[in-house]
């Protein structure tokens, strides 16, 4: 019998369009003689939208955005199988959402009361995952080195500037990133080299979060490793991503093609060994499972710092996670296989 796959996607987050592509890639990569596919659309406003199965890959992003009614109650349950009826009890839910509402333990609670399978991170690892403060917190905790940073709320803000102003100032050397806690694509990131601009990007950050963080500017290689397992993850080659602009902005993720990558990076063997230590250990002290992929800084001297970890992390077939697998020997199609097996045998592990 075929498994039965609900794949989730679109969402309320400003990485909507990122996660209608990677839907779209999916649906050209999964293998419908193994797999019966039931697309479930979240538009930006949050409405689930249920067509029938889909049969065929998907050609264009528009026909994805499909109902334009809402045709039914605005309630999940309306989506999911009915009690008992076995022909449209789904087996496992792919859930392909960046960013908050979907990538940050939300739908991950939502799919855990419902008793569904799903693919990736839980609650826990998407919720601390997706907040960049307590993410660098724990990684603190398991010894992984991070450059400095302050963060603070929009309240705070508001009532002290100037305090927080000299704050940064005196604890955090130029170049500084400014980022909303929660978020990913760059979205809301900037980088500053002065007063007048740090107070512009606070704002700015502050349109996307009430939280945000400032960090220290690094100059350094920037190196990726994707992670794939659930108690027992292993590691894929490192890749690296070589932006030609200030930063890996927004734009050079997914328009300007301003890019460069290395794939895989050119780096030592004891280096590698250095990266999937501290990836791993970043899996592990976030308690993830499925995937992760986990982006670092390396200075000239080799000194491995954490950036952050993406829980849903970019999963088109030309995005670094699945990359980096095909280059480590997994196929798109085989590590999308994979993601569900690990999907069905933690919760498996659970009943
Ligand atoms: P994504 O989830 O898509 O990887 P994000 O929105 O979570 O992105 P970050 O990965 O934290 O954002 O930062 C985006 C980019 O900004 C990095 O890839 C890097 O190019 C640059 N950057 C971020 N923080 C720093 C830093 N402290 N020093 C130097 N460069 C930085
Ligand atoms: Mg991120
Ligand atoms: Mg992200
Ligand atoms: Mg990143």
């Amino acid at each position: 019998m075929k498994i039965k796959v609900g794949l989730l996607y679109g969402g309320k987050s400003a990485e909507h369009e990122v996660s209608l592509l990677t839907a779209r890639a999916v649906s050209q990569a999964i293998n419908f003689e193994k797999y019966e596919v039931y697309p479930i659309f979240i538009t930006k406003t949050g409405e689930w939208r249920k067509e029938g199965q889909l049969t065929a890959p998907v050609e264009s992003i528009e026909s994805l955005k499909f109902g334009n009614e809402i045709t039914t109650p605005n309630t999940i349950s309306s989506f999911l199988p009915q009690q008992g009826d076995d022909t449209t009890q789904l087996d496992v839910i792919f859930p392909l959402l960046h960013g908050p509402n979907g990538e940050d333990g939300t739908v991950q609670g939502l799919l855990e009361v419902l008793n569904l399978p799903y693919v990736g991170n839980g609650v826990l690892a998407s919720a601390a995952g997706m907040d960049k403060v307590v993410m660098k917190q724990l990684f603190a905790q398991a010894g992984l080195s991070q450059v400095p940073y302050v963060y603070f709320i929009s309240k705070e803000w508001k009532k002290n500037q100037d305090a927080l102003l000299q704050n940064i100032e005196e604890n955090l050397k130029w170049p500084l990133f400014v980022k909303p806690a929660n978020l990913g694509s760059s979205v809301g990131i900037s980088r500053v080299t002065n007063r007048q601009e740090l107070i512009k990007a606070v704002e700015y950050a502050f349109k996307y979060d009430r939280k945000i963080i400032v960090e220290q500017g690094i100059f350094a290689r920037e190196i990726e490793m994707s992670v794939l397992g659930n108690d027992e993850p292993r590691c894929s080659v490192a890749g690296e991503v070589l932006p030609t602009k200030d930063f890996y902005d927004y734009e050079a993720k997914y328009e300007d093609g301003t890019t460069n990558y290395a794939i895989p990076a050119n780096i030592s063997e004891k280096l590698q060994e250095k990266l999937e230590d501290a990836a791993i250990r970043a899996f592990k002290i976030l308690d993830c499972s499925g995937l992760v992929r986990a982006d670092f800084f390396v200075t000239d001297q080799e000194e491995v710092i954490i950036n952050e970890v993406n829980t849903m992390p970019g999963f088109t077939p030309i995005s670094m996670y699945p990359k980096l697998w095909m280059e480590s020997g997994l196929s798109y199609p085989g590590l999308i296989e994979e993601l569900i097996h690990l999907a069905i045998e933690r919760h498996e592990e659970k009943q």
